[in-house]
């Protein structure tokens, strides 16, 4: 089958549904959301800390935010994409709040701000532990009550379509390459359809799920940066993947591994040994509010000296009605594995969290590819740079999603539809009748790299990690050649070609930076040249 829609938009988080509701309100053309689930199954669902944004002016700035973007980037932050996330913030949350997302207040009516590990004000806007699950709620009652937005659940993208699909050859140095739409799997017949649109947004969110433990669910297998990667178009960055340092232990829940909020330690919790020992004041005077990337590695550390699964976070000295009044859900989790948090430690470790990295684009979400944009998690806007600041990413997806909404808005009348564009071939595929072909590589990728591609990297594990991708990446390529597409092949691919990107990026930063943590270049290039 075949459809055309004027802004196709390939993902349903709190990017691709804020740009959703911003180009259809300008009833402008055909407004398509395509997500790969069901619409409330996405990263932003699980975001629990909050949205950073200055709104205290009484004690906070524009520049203390952009300044502690800076710092958590390891100063390789795109400063005008730091300035424009930072500026736009306060209008974005108003925004929302027009939507029906609703943030915690005091009394007076003023936004009830937490701190977080990085910040130096209090800056973060929540909706109690669950503001991710608010804002995904909001904003889906939002677009469904609008009738200009067509909904496609379980519908999987599996390529974009560029001049590559009407036979020219396309490589990286093509100057112009134009997206055309995309080929995406239809859940009823499980044929692959031909979506041809003027204008498409990339947003398909985060990757975790290419290592063994992450907090993100299982959909993030980063399509839109494989996606647009085979296609020839620009990612970056993708070597700084952050950990986030206190995910809630406990075997058997690795995809997602339940998150133990930031603002837990910004609210007092102190990070101990199961003996109760506490050990941040050897790795940093802020203690455990330090950044992300130097908790993940003290822990790491910490938990390989000892031969431990875990560390602690403890919280059991705080006002236990404070507690459960900050962090209801937290709580009830942990009491359904038998841990009461106002009387016990919490077991944590490390987990892969957030992509720093992915498709590169400019200050209007544009990537390289013409008629592309990519926002949201899956792109790389510059504004993280090293290290993503706590609570940076849902504020970056709805700015971005103003800019690529107003310059997408301006553009898309010089677009046409390319009919010529031929349907997906799949001519002499078959089905796959050994699933376990693609379970098995599955599992692989994750141990890869877990293993290989982790918290701290070596140039050998990267290596051995890169030869063993190529491997399954000839096999698997060889496999998709033969079987229909389905979405465990297509997503078995992306995890591969994701894996790729980020070990081979790592393998290219020849300096440990930010999150990128290497034991062969364990200093800065510049502290080098200072040497
Ligand atoms: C546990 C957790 C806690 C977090 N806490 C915070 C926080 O406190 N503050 C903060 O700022 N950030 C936080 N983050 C990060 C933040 O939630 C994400 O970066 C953000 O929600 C990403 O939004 P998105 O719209 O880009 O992607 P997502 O919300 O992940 O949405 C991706 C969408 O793309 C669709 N999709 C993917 N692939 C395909 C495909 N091939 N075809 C069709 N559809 C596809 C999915 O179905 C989904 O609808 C947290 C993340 C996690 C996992």
């Amino acid at each position: 089958m075949r459809f055309e829609y004027d802004f196709l938009i390939i993902g349903a988080g709190v990017a691709g549904m804020s740009y959703a509701l911003k180009v259809a309100r300008e009833k402008k053309g055909k407004v398509c959301i395509i997500c790969k689930t069901s619409l409330d199954e996405a990263n932003t669902s699980f975001a629990q800390g909050g949205v950073a944004s200055v709104t205290n002016l009484k004690v906070d700035n524009f520049d203390k935010h952009i300044e502690d973007t800076m710092i958590a980037g390891d100063y390789i932050s795109d400063r005008k994409a730091v300035e424009q996330v930072v500026r736009n913030a306060p209008a974005q949350i108003e925004e929302l709040v027009k939507w029906g997302v609703n943030f915690d207040r005091n009394a007076d009516g003023s936004f009830d701000l937490h701190r977080e590990g990085g910040h130096s004000e209090f800056r973060i806007l929540h909706h109690a532990d669950d503001t991710g699950a608010e804002i995904q709620r909001g904003l889906m009652a939002a677009v469904r009550a609008c009738p200009d937005i067509i909904v496609k659940e379980n519908h999987f993208a599996v390529e974009i379509i560029t001049q590559h699909h009407l036979g020219a050859r396309v490589t990286r140095r093509t100057p112009y390459i134009y997206c055309y739409g995309a080929y995406v799997l239809n859940p009823d017949t499980q044929k692959v359809d031909t979506y041809l649109s003027k204008v498409t947004l990339m947003c398909t969110g985060g990757c975790g799920a290419v290592y063994q433990t992450t907090t993100n669910p299982v959909i993030a297998t980063g399509d839109g940066e494989a996606m647009v990667y085979r296609a020839k178009g620009t990612v970056q960055d993708m070597e700084f993947v952050q950990f986030h340092p206190t995910a809630l232990y406990s075997p058997g829940e690795t995809h997602p591994a339940f998150l133990i909020t930031e603002a837990m330690r910004g609210y007092g919790g102190i990070l101990r040994l199961p003996n109760g020992e506490s050990f941040m004041e050897k790795y940093d005077e802020r203690l455990s509010l330090a950044p992300r990337d130097i908790v993940a590695r003290a822990i790491d550390k910490e938990m390989k000296t000892y031969g431990i699964d875990h560390v602690c976070l403890d919280v059991t000295h705080k006002d236990a009605a404070e507690t459960r009044h900050h962090f209801p859900n937290i709580y009830q989790k942990c009491l359904s594995l038998g841990i009461d948090i106002t009387t016990d430690y919490i077991p944590v470790r490390p987990a892969a969290h957030y992509m720093c990295g992915g498709i590169k684009v400019d200050l209007n979400g544009c990537s390289s590819i013409e008629r592309l944009y990519a926002i949201g998690e899956c792109s790389c806007t510059g504004l993280h740079g090293g290290n993503r600041l706590a609570s940076n990413s849902l504020i970056e997806a709805v700015v971005y999603a103003e800019a690529a909404a107003r310059h997408s808005l301006e553009h898309v009348d010089l677009y046409d539809y390319n009919e010529k564009v031929p349907d997906w071939n799949d001519e002499g595929t078959m089905t796959n009748e050994e699933q376990v072909l693609i379970t098995q590589s599955v599992k692989e990728v994750g141990e890869i790299m877990s293993n290989y591609v982790g918290i701290v990297r070596s140039d050998l594990r990267l290596h051995r990690a890169w030869n063993r991708l190529d491997m399954l990446y000839e096999e698997t390529e060889n496999l998709f050649k033969r079987v229909r597409a389905t979405r465990d092949i297509c997503e078995l691919r992306n995890m591969i070609n994701v894996g790729y990107l980020i070990t081979r990026f790592a393998l290219e930063r020849k300096e440990s930076r930010g999150l990128h943590f290497t034991i062969d270049y364990p200093v800065h290039a510049y502290d080098k040249q200072s040497q």
